[in-house]
């Protein structure tokens, strides 16, 4: 197998310039990857900073009102800035610490990466540049609000569409000009070699947490583990934790949007809109045109709206070791409901699709079987998305009074 690729999938089509940078950052993973003590750090820093371990959850509410197999969430939704998208960024600040570097960027599209980045580099004292597409910084105000606060530069990218392909650009054109001082922050387990091994290894501690946890819970590993994919690094660091296990069914699910007849979808493993491409550094599916120009995509869930797939994801999809769904915008929301009633617990909209699956699944399974959702962020981020979805008339006062308040006080200014 050639370096850095799983089955066909993978790579790294960088410029001649950064094979240095990659070169040094392969050899930094591996030096941590054989340092029993980095991943104590690791595991350290999280429990101290981010509520690690995450519980385990057994939802029997909502197993009960299903009838079916029992349901265990697994709470990445409690983790410092509410997701799983903590662990990768801190581990990575770790590693930066250790290769002696000052300055971090990462490129985000809903801002969620850009927030974890921004705080990481707070608590690291790195200094923080977010690119972001301009577009993308006009639609996500309240990300941008906070990136700024925690002390970030936010440069919102003019270029081309103005979206997260010109973000992720303008990023490795910065990284090229400061590579000596700068690392660049990848948010998935997608890009150029070793950023998907290296993020989904970080990821790994849900996956092994959660082992430990239903194992001790329900007395055997689960039959099923559903996790959303928009990236894939959620999905890879839980299924980690399972893919030893050839009896445990892993479950991705990716965003149907309005269906996948619409076009209207960010669905690369389910369907046949994507095909095999090489962009952004790396080989994957891509939802692409004949000339491989990328396809608009369209999720309700920001975090799930991506072109690309891991390309380790890729992998195991060709094997057969995962099986890919998708769940439209609508069915979302009927599991985000249902969760929200049956357990108090509100799921992000990308974590709901794996909700979908897992509920349209769970009646036909026995009451001794098991299954994890991992929740891999908490809705209250989405709160905007889900009150204009859900039509809510008292929110669309609220927000109507509140733009009314300030054109008064900006007209008296
Ligand atoms: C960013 C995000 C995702 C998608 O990213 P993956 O790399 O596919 O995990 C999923 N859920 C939440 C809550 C996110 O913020």
């Amino acid at each position: 197998m050639n370096k850095g690729y799983f089955g066909q999938w993978g790579g790294a089509f960088i410029p001649e310039v950064l094979h240095q940078t990659f070169a040094d950052l392969e050899k930094a993973y591996k030096a941590i990857r054989e340092d029993p003590a980095f991943w104590q750090e690791y595991v350290d820093l999280m429990g101290n900073y981010s509520c690690r371990p995450t519980p385990l959850t057994f939802a029997e509410n909502l197993s009960n009102h299903l009838g079916g197999a029992r349901i265990y969430i697994k709470r990445e939704d409690l983790n410092h800035t509410g997701a799983h998208k903590a662990n990768n960024v801190m581990g990575q600040g770790l590693l930066v610490r250790r290769m002696g570097k000052k300055r971090v960027i990462a490129e985000t599209g809903a801002g969620q990466h850009g927030v974890a980045t921004a705080t990481m580099a707070a608590r690291f004292g790195f200094d923080c540049t977010i690119y972001m597409g301009e577009v993308d910084v006009a639609r996500q105000r309240p990300n941008v609000f906070w990136m700024e606060k925690l002390g970030a530069t936010v440069v919102p990218v003019k270029d081309g569409s103005r979206t997260l392909k010109d973000a992720i650009n303008e990023a490795f054109r910065d990284w090229v000009t400061n590579m000596d001082n700068t690392h660049y922050v990848f948010g998935t387990a997608c890009g150029p070699t070793p950023f998907p091994e290296m993020v989904s290894w970080f990821q790994s501690i849900v996956g092994i947490e959660a082992n430990k946890q239903i194992q001790e819970q329900h007395g055997n590993v689960p039959d099923r583990v559903y996790a959303c994919v928009g990236g894939g690094s959620n999905a890879m660091g839980i299924f980690k934790g399972f893919l030893e296990y050839e009896a445990v069914e892993l479950v991705g699910v990716e965003a149907g949007g309005k269906g996948l007849e619409t076009g209207e979808h960010a669905a690369r493993m389910v369907g046949d809109t994507a095909s095999p491409g090489v962009a952004q550094g790396y080989k994957t599916m891509f939802l692409q045109d004949d000339d491989g120009q990328m396809l608009e995509t369209h999720s309700i869930a920001a975090g799930l709206d991506y072109v690309g797939v891991s390309p380790i994801l890729a992998d195991l999809g060709d094997k057969g070791r995962v099986r890919f769904e998708a769940a439209t915008d609508e069915e979302v929301l009927d599991a985000l409901t249902l969760t929200m009633r049956t357990e108090g617990i509100i799921p992000a909209l990308e974590s709901s699709h794996a909700f979908v699956q897992a509920i349209k699944e769970a009646p036909s399974m026995s009451r001794n079987q098991a299954i994890i959702i991992n929740m891999s962020g908490r809705g209250d981020k989405d709160i905007f998305t889900i009150a204009h979805a859900f039509d809510d008339p008292s929110w669309k006062e609220f927000i109507i009074e509140r733009a009314e308040e300030y054109k008064q006080k900006s007209f008296l200014t």
